[in-house]
């Protein structure tokens, strides 16, 4: 599952062929890797006159929490330095007129973001009093996502929206550091929530359960939520018993073979979390399956299956979950949907009715979470490089690579990563939301 063009144009002489002929020339993205600071170089941070409030980034506070995070931080551009970072407090924008600070703080030193850097602007939502305000507010949206489809090598431009007095810094970790390698064009909410955490093993004394672990994405968000501290259980079909030990063996978890469709699947997976683990404060619904096929081609068993197993197994788990004191005060839950559910893909309406099911079964549940102090979100990941992907006709799945922002797919680990900030406890402001993990994908942005 190479990605044979990726390599070609990082070498030397691949590199000058694909200048020469103008096709994309997709970078090595920064990657997170533990120990390694969150950014590489500097980071330029700029705002307008700021509203007051304790918690906003706002003028030295926000200087002061990204130099906790170890981020090398200056207020001025000096017109020479390569920046791994631009930032821009736009909270206090109440008029349109505000945004061309916004554009004029960017021009310059836009040209000097080094590659894989970040752009990141913090806004407020628009809240319904003044439609000029609102105007401003959403405008920023505009800004980024266009601005994440004219940068390259790589860098990527998001927004974090910040509720009331909510707290962004752990958004701007994961958004600056490696681990949001694939998350480009997004708006990321934030509502009040969210507690400390040691940023090296932010899930130290959980116990999370992933399931279809047995390859893939799933595998590799076992493996980051064992490596960020978490007592995972990885979950898959009896079939894939051989290979669900393997990756339980690689990453010192549990396995549990589970057909999450089966009607007493919720009974099982609940037992043995609350029998042998004492409980559970991390789910993450992975298990998922396609069954392409033109509508009108559908056989009803390629429709039910594809539904079963990726929307109503899920929604069956949670209902018995929320039910239930296994699942732990404060627990976090992570399903996964797909841009195909946001956007819909040809051949893919039973798959793309099942992860937009996913998006409304999320939102729907996300007050009920809250009550317990817990949150449920989904990731909807685009084209990633998987043995489910692997299956596409060899044309499609080359075009589906490039048509993103950064030019190549994403890795299982991009969407593990997400998963594993959605997981940690600084992430308790985010709720009941999409966060893709596509590249800024054009199919399904
Ligand atoms: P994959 O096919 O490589 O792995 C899926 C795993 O789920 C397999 O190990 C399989 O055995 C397991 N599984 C299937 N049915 C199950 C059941 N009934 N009970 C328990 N386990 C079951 O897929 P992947 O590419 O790693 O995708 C993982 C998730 O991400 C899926 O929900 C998929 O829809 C979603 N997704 C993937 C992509 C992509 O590009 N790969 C894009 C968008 C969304």
């Amino acid at each position: 599952m190479s990605d044979r063009y990726l390599s070609l144009v990082n070498s030397p002489a691949g590199r000058a062929v694909a200048s020469r002929l103008g096709l994309p020339r997709p970078v090595v993205l920064r990657r997170h890797q533990p120990g390694v600071g969150l950014l590489p170089g500097p980071a330029l941070l700029a705002g307008p006159a700021l509203l007051p409030g304790p918690a906003l980034l706002a003028g030295s506070g926000t200087a002061d929490v990204l130099k906790a995070m170890g981020v090398d931080v200056r207020d001025a551009d000096d017109g020479d330095t390569r920046w791994a970072a631009l930032l821009y407090d736009a909270t206090a924008v109440a008029a349109i007129g505000e945004l061309a600070r916004l554009r004029d703080f960017l021009r310059a030193p836009l040209r000097r973001l080094s590659p894989c850097g970040r752009v990141v602007v913090i806004g407020r939502p628009p809240d319904g009093v003044d439609p000029a305000v609102d105007a401003a507010r959403q405008a920023l949206e505009g800004v980024v996502r266009s601005l994440g489809k004219e940068l390259r090598d790589g860098a990527t431009a998001n927004l974090v929206v910040v509720d009331g007095d909510a707290s962004p810094e752990s958004a701007l970790r994961f958004l600056l550091s490696g681990r949001s390698a694939y998350v480009d064009g997004q708006g990321i909410r934030i509502g009040p929530g969210g507690a400390p955490e040691d940023p090296a093993k932010p899930l130290q004394g959980k116990v999370a359960v992933v399931t279809g672990a047995a390859r893939g994405i799933g595998a590799a968000i076992a493996g980051v939520l064992a490596r960020d501290g978490a007592r995972v259980v990885v979950a898959d079909l009896p079939a894939s018993g051989e290979r669900l030990a393997n990756v339980a063996n690689s990453i010192g978890a549990s396995a549990l073979q589970l057909d999450v469709t089966k009607a007493d699947a919720p009974a099982t997976l609940l037992g043995h979390l609350g029998e042998r683990h004492g409980g559970v404060d991390i789910v993450i619904h992975n298990a998922g399956i396609t069954r392409d096929k033109l509508l009108a081609n559908m056989r009803p068993e390629q429709w039910d299956a594809v539904l079963a197993v990726n929307l109503e197994s899920q929604l069956r788990i949670n209902a018995a979950l929320l039910g239930s004191t296994v699942l732990h005060d404060g627990a976090r839950v992570v399903c996964l949907a797909s841009t195909s559910g946001i956007a819909g893909n040809r051949g893919q309406t039973n798959y793309a009715a099942s992860k937009a099911g996913v998006i409304g079964m999320v939102r729907s549940y996300a007050p009920a979470f809250a009550k317990r102090g817990g949150t449920i979100n989904a990731i909807a990941p685009g084209f990633i490089d998987t043995e489910m992907t692997q299956a596409m006709p060899l044309a499609a799945r080359e075009v589906a690579r490039r048509l993103n922002s950064l030019q190549q797919a994403g890795l299982p680990v991009d969407v593990a990563e997400t998963a594993g900030w959605l997981a940690s406890p600084g992430a308790g402001g985010v709720n009941g939301q999409v966060i893709r993990v596509c590249g800024q994908s054009l199919i399904g942005a």
